[in-house]
């Protein structure tokens, strides 16, 4: 059984892509620090399948770059970015730990036109010297910035958990025993992988991330980069709901938010302007909250900041309690079906970050265990089938907005499973993930992240742009 941190699912990095991005980026971490210093004089990557179809698009190569410089997606300056990369290609040289190389990103990064066995999102690395492979590894970017590779399986250690969750009927088991909320026993695996102390760390900074995306989200105006020509919304949202154009810090537009009106319409409004806020951030390889992925980073602190300004906020616990609730159930996810879009289409970025917020709502709403994953598969179920068609391999369209719309279905599925009664429901949440996996298998690959289909296709003059 496959033990899951929710800080696993919960990850502070850069978009746009948690697969196309921060995977490649994490392989070419592991790729360099497992080379011996001064033992290789170059390095050639090869990206298959999903990665090279939408891999330009997803900013794969760059991070690829970043990686084997051993740049950390969480801490680096995302301001920066551009002056590395733009200095690597100047220069044709990559300054690594482990050696100074020839690098050229246009000879040495390889988009190949075929699917590889291993994985729809399959990257190779091959360092070698004097024209003699010294080293190979294929990694497996395998959605929500996780990797998989032969090392690290080999590598791998088994984490024992006290309450090892398979299922949704193992999680509701629990808490009945235990006569608990889900992310009471949540806390308790998650003793397992850190202190109380850095947990609550942990929790601080994922919230100071979030808050602090959609702050900028709100403060920043323009053209996302990419070629699309998207222009920003959040920001002019933002103004339209409080009548204000600029703040001076973000403690006023948090003052500002809570003044202005609230009707339903107006709520409504900030729901988008959250979520749209967050991905046009996102769209611009700036920093986010991978929640379970980045192309659905807006889902989760859309929710999230729907609860702080207009539900009955009741404290830093809470923050603790929703993304516990929410992060439990994007391992039921992934554990049994899919988080990459690579393998099941968008069903399994947006309809998993709506399915998680809404369990996570729906426990700090007062909720019970049943209802959190009663709202979970409600939030599911009106995502299946849902197909991944970025237009011209960007996470702009019809990603950006996307996230808008799982959010609102994440609050209705709770507000129906609070009123609802989980004992008689028809469809329970492992149903519903299994029929994700069977859909995801059934899809045509069109629609897995290739920009082969749907909007993507139709949407030809716009890709030429790209
Ligand atoms: S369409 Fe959905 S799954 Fe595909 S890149 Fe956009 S947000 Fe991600």
């Amino acid at each position: 059984m496959e033990s899951i941190s929710v800080f696993d699912i919960f990850k502070i990095g850069v978009g746009p892509s948690s697969s196309h991005t921060l995977g490649p980026w994490k392989a070419a971490q592991l790729f360099i620090n497992s080379l011996e210093a001064d033992s290789f004089n170059r390095i050639n990557i090869y990206l298959y399948g999903s990665l090279s179809k939408t891999g330009k698009g997803h900013a794969t190569d760059k991070a690829i770059i970043l990686g084997l410089l051993d740049f950390h997606a969480e801490t680096i300056d995302s301001q920066e970015i551009p002056h590395i990369i733009a200095s690597v290609e100047k220069s044709t040289h990559l300054k690594t730990k482990k050696g100074n190389i020839f690098f050229d990103p246009t000879l040495h990064i390889h988009f190949v036109d075929s699917f590889h066995n291993k994985h729809p999102n399959t990257l190779v690395f091959k360092a070698s010297l004097e024209g003699e492979i010294i080293k190979e590894e294929v990694y497996a970017s395998v959605g929500g910035g996780f990797v998989e590779s032969d090392s690290l399986t080999r590598s791998s250690k088994k984490v024992s958990l006290p309450y090892p969750i398979e299922t949704g009927q193992d999680l509701i088991g629990y808490t009945e025993q235990k006569t608990c909320a889900i992310s009471d026993i949540v806390q308790l695996n998650e003793r397992v992988f850190d202190t109380e102390e850095n947990i609550e760390d942990k929790i601080d900074a994922l919230l100071e991330t979030m808050l602090e995306c959609v702050y900028q989200g709100c403060m920043t105006e323009g053209v996302l980069p990419g070629g699309l020509n998207v222009q920003r919304r959040a920001k002019g949202l933002c103004h339209e709901l409080t009548g204000k154009a600029e703040y001076s810090n973000r403690d006023e537009w948090i003052d500002a938010i809570k003044a202005a009106p609230q009707s339903f319409n107006q709520i409504n409004k900030w729901i988008s302007c959250f979520a749209l806020a967050v991905n046009e951030q996102n769209a611009s390889l700036s920093r986010v909250v991978t929640s379970p992925t980045n192309g659905a980073a807006g889902v989760i602190p859309a929710v999230l900041l729907y609860y702080f300004f207009f539900c009955d906020y009741a404290g830093k616990d809470s923050v603790r309690r929703f993304l516990f609730t929410a992060g439990e159930v994007g391992c039921l996810f992934k554990k049994g079906a899919t988080i990459s879009a690579a393998v099941g289409g968008c069903q399994a970025e947006i309809g998993v970050s709506s399915a998680m917020a809404a369990a996570g709502l729906t426990e700090v709403l007062g909720g019970s265990a049943k209802q959190a994953l009663m709202a979970s598969e409600i939030a599911m179920e009106h995502h299946l089938g849902l197909t991944c068609d970025p237009v011209g391999g960007l996470v702009q369209v019809p990603c950006i907005e996307r996230n808008a719309m799982g959010a609102i279905k994440a609050i209705t599925a709770c507000n129906l499973a609070l009123s609802g009664n989980p004992d008689t429901a028809i469809v329970k949440l492992d149903t519903v993930i299994k029929t994700m996996w069977d859909t995801a298998q059934d899809m045509n690959g069109k629609y897995k992240e290739t920009s082969e289909g749907g909007l993507a296709f139709n949407l030809p003059v716009l890709m030429a742009n790209c």
